[in-house]
């Protein structure tokens, strides 16, 4: 039996969805925070669960040949980077192991190797950044939290973000300290400032900043303003409004404080419009290799009708309108389907229409109202498909499907459930968006091979009916 404070020593031979290694000992499974696969490890038991337990390396016996030396010296304490202790070779062959096993697993298929594009550059990538606020009055720190806590660990120069978000931290932070304007203090629900959010156009260099704010203003923002213009590619400072208890980042509401509450950025040769509240994936380069290989396996031609479920602000929805002869795109975030619409007009693209809704209710509503797509993309969050979400797909049964998804586990669910329904997995491709963090996005294609394709769907039109 493995007991807390144990001293003992293993061989780490995989890794946990989260970037820790796992070693076996007596059969049960114990996590470990930077340990690399092959290594033999002395370690301390920290913790003891039913069915695992986990433990702190005290000394490496015998280190990986992937083991190399930090970047960033705040690593072993921030959450944000997990993998910084060991080589991208191997961070990008556990992650491709980690799509390979989820499919196996949870899908039942089996799968030799699944390939992972990985990326050029793993510095400055981000083109999101969002802070945590610590401190007191006069004395507020920006940083990140510390894995699986809420304290903040103060950090003055991420290396996955471009420079001008730190600058721009330093001069949001700046102002707070200098009219003694509060950080927010979770514990006790007080304090006006919660988070720092910057976004930057990869490609136009534009800056949006939005500070979340537990209250309904910012004193003195004449004066911040100011000091953000100093910041090459400042567009735009926003307010998010956010005076609730909890995790949730933005707010619901949103104040222009000054410029047009929106940046533009190009992506795939479009350019986007992109509010602080639109999803938008950070890591550009490989935003537009990943969705190249979504609109490659899905295969449309323009007598295609293509429903494009969950399509935040029409990035994929506009990539796969090239091709298609229409496509639909839904999304339940009004400001994003605003932003969608706005993109299709200033792109000049007309054969998409926008549906605000839940991506399940809308998927069931557009079966009855008889639409049979030639294709469906979907770009779920972390949860995955929804129950109903499935059915109407299984229904509305397209002879193409192509998933996109940030989670290999709830994908692999999901590929298990629609293989009930007749699909059948074609092909699996890995790209690492998140370079240094535990994240991995995966592109499947499903297709139908019994479904002759259908004659309902490419009229002229709306699709909507
Ligand atoms: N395909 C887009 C966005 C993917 S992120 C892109 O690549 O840029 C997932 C999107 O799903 C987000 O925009 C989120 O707001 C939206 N979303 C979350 N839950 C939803 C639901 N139940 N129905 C429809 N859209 C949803």
């Amino acid at each position: 039996m493995i007991e807390k404070g144990q001293i003992l020593e293993a061989v780490v031979t995989d890794y946990t969805s989260d970037g820790r290694g796992i070693a076996k000992i007596d059969g049960q499974a114990v996590f470990l925070p930077n340990a690399i696969a092959g290594e033999r490890v002395r370690l301390r038991i920290e913790h003891v669960g039913k069915t695992w337990a986990a433990g702190k390396l005290t000394e490496i016996l015998e280190s990986s040949p992937h083991r190399v030396n930090r970047a960033c010296p705040l690593a072993k304490l921030c959450g944000g980077c997990v993998f910084q202790h060991m080589d991208y070779a191997e961070e990008c062959r556990l992650k491709a192991e980690r799509v390979r096993q989820a499919l196996n697993r949870l899908a039942g298929e089996s799968l030799e190797s699944v390939p992972l594009t990985a990326a050029r550059d793993w510095q400055g990538y981000r083109n999101k950044a969002q802070y945590q606020l610590t401190g007191r009055p006069g004395h507020a720190q920006a940083g990140f939290f510390r894995a699986g806590t809420h304290q903040v660990v103060p950090c003055a120069r991420c290396l996955l973000l471009p420079e001008e978000m730190d600058r721009v931290k330093d001069l949001v932070l700046a102002h707070m300290n200098r009219y003694q304007i509060p950080p927010y203090d979770e514990t006790a629900h007080t304090g006006l400032v919660r988070h720092i959010f910057v976004r930057k156009g990869a490609v136009s260099g534009q800056i949006l900043v939005c500070l979340v704010v537990n209250g309904h203003g910012l004193p003195k923002k004449e004066a911040l303003i100011a000091s953000l213009k100093t910041v090459p590619g400042f567009r735009s400072l926003v307010l998010s409004v956010n005076e609730k208890p909890g995790n949730t980042i933005l707010g619901e509401e949103f104040w222009t404080l000054w410029g047009p509450g929106y940046i533009e950025d190009a992506l795939c040769g479009l350019t986007f419009r992109l509010s602080a509240r639109s999803f938008y994936q950070v890591n550009h380069d490989q935003a537009q290799r990943l969705y190249q290989a979504a609109l490659d396996l899905t295969e449309l031609t323009n007598r295609d009708t293509a429903l494009d479920l969950y399509c935040g602000v029409g990035t994929i929805t506009l990539v796969l309108a090239r091709q298609a002869g229409k496509v639909l795109g839904v999304e339940v975030i009004p400001q994003a389907v605003e932003d969608a619409r706005e993109n299709a007009a200033r792109n000049g693209v007309q054969n998409v229409e926008f549906l605000c809704r839940d991506a399940g209710a809308a998927a069931q509503s557009l079966l009855e109202q008889g639409l049979r797509p030639d294709a469906i993309v979907v770009d779920p969050p972390r949860k995955g498909l929804s129950g109903e979400a499935v059915q109407a797909i299984a229904q509305l049964a397209p002879p193409r499907l192509t998933y996109i998804s940030c989670d290999p586990a709830t994908l692999a669910r999901d590929v298990a459930l629609l293989k009930t329904h007749g699909y059948r997995l074609a092909a699996a491709r890995a790209f690492d968006l998140f370079p240094r963090c535990a994240h991995v996005e995966t592109v499947v294609s499903l297709i139908k091979p019994e479904v002759l394709k259908p004659c309902l769907a490419s009229g002229a039109g709306s699709i909507l009916g």
